[in-house]
């Protein structure tokens, strides 16, 4: 009997590391310190080394990361922030909870980031900042979208890794979620900023709005990476650059495989890290049962866009307004993927899906 097939493996991935990471849990436990200290202090130098920037700072979460990263540029109440509609709610829902609003762009239907051209028509008077999303672990088009002279900030929950990711935003947010490219045990998550005073004001925000612990000058939060996350995050973080490599080479060989005239594939880029694999059919639906038939797990990222959510309908946003995001809605399938896929499983998978859509084998 074959065995099923998740959508993401994170216990292969971590499976070969238990012994250290028993280790490295077992010296937080001797150590007593659960909150801030050297395990925390020591993931934020080597994640900001990693990534090349002068300051990383460890949160409770992505969405937290988010939300605080706004707050520590002001923007709030009066304020736009342009932002795609083809993402994790997490990224318009953080800018509601600054106060501010978000203004959806459309997607590019190649890249599925956010569309430049697109995005400078929708700028106003009112626009603060645009959020650009690396989606599904491909970098967005910084250079285009820093020309507008807004800040950008970067959402880089899916692009740990990725090419350039962090180093031309203000700031960018991470998320250690587990099936994220980077990981912990459970929740965590990362500011960076390329500016002395607004890491300052991100330090702050995720401690209450306090430098020193008596004297509190903003309304901030409560928002901490745990010592024992990070300490695992320790173990993962040197891993990463060979798990990305893997999910690039993942993607090359179903490239190679082929899927069939009616499964469009991402189109690839050097520096795209593939948090998912995500291709696009208009006859998604007839693909996704046959994978399942077959003990293949996949998915269907952001079938209700941002704009078309119940909670943002105060946007004022109706169906058709986003094209291209709409289209993307309807027909992405994102196929098993990660760090440490193996090409049997891929082949199974291939299988499958060009017996969905009729490809002799
Ligand atoms: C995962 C994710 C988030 C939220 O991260 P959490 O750690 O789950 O709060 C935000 N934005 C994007 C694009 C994400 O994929």
């Amino acid at each position: 009997m074959n065995q099923s097939i998740p959508l993401v493996d994170v216990k292969a991935q971590y499976a070969p590391l238990i012994p250290e990471l028993e280790e490295r849990f077992s010296s937080v436990l001797e150590s007593g310190r659960f909150i801030f200290g050297p395990e925390v202090e020591a993931f934020e130098r080597e994640a900001a080394a990693f990534l090349g920037v002068p300051h990383a700072i460890g949160v409770a979460n992505g969405t937290d990361a988010l939300v605080i990263a706004l707050e520590a540029l002001e923007i709030g109440p009066g304020d736009e922030v342009i932002c795609p509609a083809f993402t994790f709610y997490a990224t318009a829902e953080a800018i509601v909870r600054a106060g501010a609003t978000p203004v959806f762009a459309d997607i590019d239907p190649v890249t599925l980031n956010l569309d430049p051209e697109d995005v400078a028509a929708r700028i106003t008077p009112r626009t603060k900042a645009i959020m650009a999303v690396h989606l599904f672990g491909r970098p967005a088009p910084l250079k285009e979208l820093s020309a507008f002279g807004l800040p950008v900030i970067e959402d880089a929950a899916q692009a740990f890794g990725a090419e350039g990711v962090a180093t031309t935003g203000i700031c960018s947010t991470f998320s250690f979620f587990p099936t994220k490219n980077l990981f912990a045990l459970g929740d965590g998550g990362l500011v960076t900023c390329l500016d002395d005073g607004v890491a300052e004001r991100v330090r702050m925000l995720r401690f209450h709005g306090s430098r020193d612990k008596t004297t509190f000058e903003l309304v901030g939060m409560n928002s901490r990476l745990d010592a024992v996350q990070a300490a695992m995050l320790r173990v993962f973080l040197p891993r990463l650059t060979g798990w990305n490599a893997g999910r690039r080479e993942a993607a090359a060989r179903y490239a190679g495989l082929g899927l069939g005239e009616s499964v469009e594939l991402p189109a690839d880029e050097p520096g795209h890290v593939y948090h998912m694999y995500v291709v696009r059919s208009s006859r998604r639906a007839g693909i996704a049962p046959v994978l399942a038939e077959a003990g293949i797990a996949s998915a269907s990222y952001y079938v209700t866009p941002l704009h078309l959510q119940p909670a943002l309908a105060f946007l004022g946003y109706e169906r058709g307004s986003l094209p291209e995001t709409e289209r993307m809605a309807a027909e992405n399938l994102a196929l098993p993927m990660w760090g440490c896929i193996g090409s049997d499983v891929q082949e199974r998978v291939v299988e499958a899906v060009r017996t969905a859509v009729g490809v002799p084998a």
